[in-house]
């Protein structure tokens, strides 16, 4: 998901729609906008599918007046799995005795069906499946008589990966779980106005200058142009989501200090080091690939081309909840440039193996196309775990490297060869000199690792063994 929000600007959810959609590869499946405003109070509009179609519109934005805005993007992992209902869309919104608060939550919780029945013995009544909506019922329970601190309260009884921004009528809230899974940044607008977003390429499209990243485990409350910054949380040793840097996060994104594009283009020196083979083109599955596959080329000495082509108007396949869309999906999206592959012996860069599906069909259309020879390299490690912090990877049974080796692997795909980058590669090229520290990795990386940062207490219980 993504979240967005902006204090101290006149018409601020103009600003927050932008941002939304500068944050759309984020979640495409629906996106929701909330905004105060001294004489209109608290409004919402919540709505299916893109953003730029309906939160462009004048019946919509009139509906959201006020210097104060927050939204957010959908992308659905925990909760209704494959089918969002519109309840389910954020921000999340709760009258409470000391004013109205709403927050959005980018990230998954890993205690919510735990903390869920626990709060519906208390009297909540949830209105969606979502595991953040279990924020706002923990707000409710707190005793504290400022919404900021029952904000930390609530966050403070949650579990696993939290990027939040939340609002009252007066102050503009961001916080990030104490290991940083989920990115969040800061930025500055006009005069004293402030930007919350979870990355940097949504400051760019409105004009805002960034500040700097919200620190992991730090809460900051923005009001009357100040920021105050605060730690709820017990420190620990920050472990930002390093699939981020291989696809969630657009390459324009600065994260951590560093660009994603030129993480990711090492990443393709890395690989054309780690896994060299003799070919006539590389050719990136766009666009996931393109970056990690102009930097195997250039390593690699070998020519780089566009040997498929993405329809710009569709959106992320693998965003597209069910198993029927993303089927078809692959060839609603991309085709063979036939003139540039045939005969050719085809290096094919792409970011991630889940199912396999994908490339699959991919290798068919290229040998359709008369490719002599077809090689994967792909940007990250084996996916043999699934995420429970934000990323909706499928249960394990269903990931092929959680079943296959690499050679079984490459021999179901069916292509010449198939290499994927090794946890240390990856860590090099994300700027980490010495590779993985396997005593305390710097980043997250469950899902190649199996090594969960925070134990996915819900899945336990429901039998999932790490
Ligand atoms: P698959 O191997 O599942 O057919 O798809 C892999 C390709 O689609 C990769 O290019 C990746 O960008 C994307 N992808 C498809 N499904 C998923 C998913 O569930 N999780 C992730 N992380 N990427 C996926
Ligand atoms: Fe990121 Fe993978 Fe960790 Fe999920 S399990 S937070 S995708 S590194
Ligand atoms: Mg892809």
């Amino acid at each position: 998901c993504g979240v967005f929000g902006v204090i101290g600007v006149p018409d601020a959810a103009n600003f927050v729609a932008l941002g939304l959609h500068a944050l759309q590869h984020r979640g495409q499946e629906a996106g929701g906008i909330v905004a105060y405003d001294e004489r209109e109070g608290f409004n919402n509009a919540r709505r299916f599918g893109y953003i730029r179609d309906n939160f462009t519109k004048a019946d919509v934005m009139q509906m959201l007046p006020g210097s104060l805005a927050i939204g957010h993007v959908r992308y659905s992992t925990a909760g209704s799995k494959g089918h969002t209902a519109i309840r389910d869309v954020q921000p999340f919104f709760g009258e409470f005795s000391m004013g109205g608060a709403a927050i959005a939550h980018n990230g998954n919780l890993t205690n919510a069906a735990a903390l869920r029945r626990d709060l519906i013995d208390r009297g909540a009544i949830f209105q969606s499946s979502s595991d953040s909506e279990c924020i706002i019922h923990l707000m409710a329970h707190s005793i504290h008589k400022s919404l900021a601190e029952r904000i930390k309260d609530a966050l403070r009884a949650v579990e696993g990966a939290f990027s939040v921004i939340a609002m009252t009528r007066t102050k503009l809230i961001g916080v990030r779980d104490p290991l940083g899974v989920r990115p969040l940044v800061l930025g500055r607008i006009g005069e004293d106005g402030y930007v919350l977003s979870s990355e940097t390429c949504a400051l760019d499209i409105i004009g805002a200058e960034f500040v700097r990243e919200i620190e992991p485990g730090e809460m900051v409350v923005i009001a009357k142009g100040q920021v105050a910054s605060s730690r709820p949380f017990n420190p620990a040793k920050s472990r930002f989501c390093i699939f981020e840097h291989v696809y969630f996060s657009r390459p324009d994104s600065i994260l951590g200090g560093r660009s994603v594009y030129e993480t990711r283009r090492q990443i393709g020196v890395e690989l054309a080091r780690e896994s060299p083979v003799e070919a006539d083109l590389v050719c990136p599955v766009p666009d996931s690939g393109t970056p990690a596959a102009i930097g195997f080329a250039a390593e690699s000495g070998i020519p780089y081309g566009m040997g498929i082509i993405r329809n710009q108007y569709m959106g992320r396949t693998f965003i597209e909840p069910t198993e029927q869309i993303r089927n078809m999906g692959v060839r609603l999206k991309l085709n063979v440039n036939r003139a540039l592959i045939k005969d050719k012996r085809v290096i094919l860069v792409d970011d991630s193996v889940v199912r396999g599906t994908t490339s699959r069909k991919i290798k068919d259309m290229i040998l359709d196309a008369g490719a002599a020879e077809v090689h994967f390299r792909i940007a990250s490690p084996p996916t043999a775990w699934p995420c429970f912090y934000g990323v909706d990877t499928p249960d394990r049974d269903k990931l092929l490297a959680a079943t296959m080796s690499e050679d079984e692997m490459r021999d179901w795909i069916g292509v010449d060869s198939l290499k994927f980058i090794s946890l240390d590669g990856l860590y090099r090229a994300a700027g980490e000199a010495k590779g993985r520290d396997a005593s305390c990795p710097q980043y997250c990386d469950a899902c190649f690792s199996g090594e969960y940062p925070v134990a996915p207490s819900d899945q336990i219980a429901k039998g999932f063994t790490m």
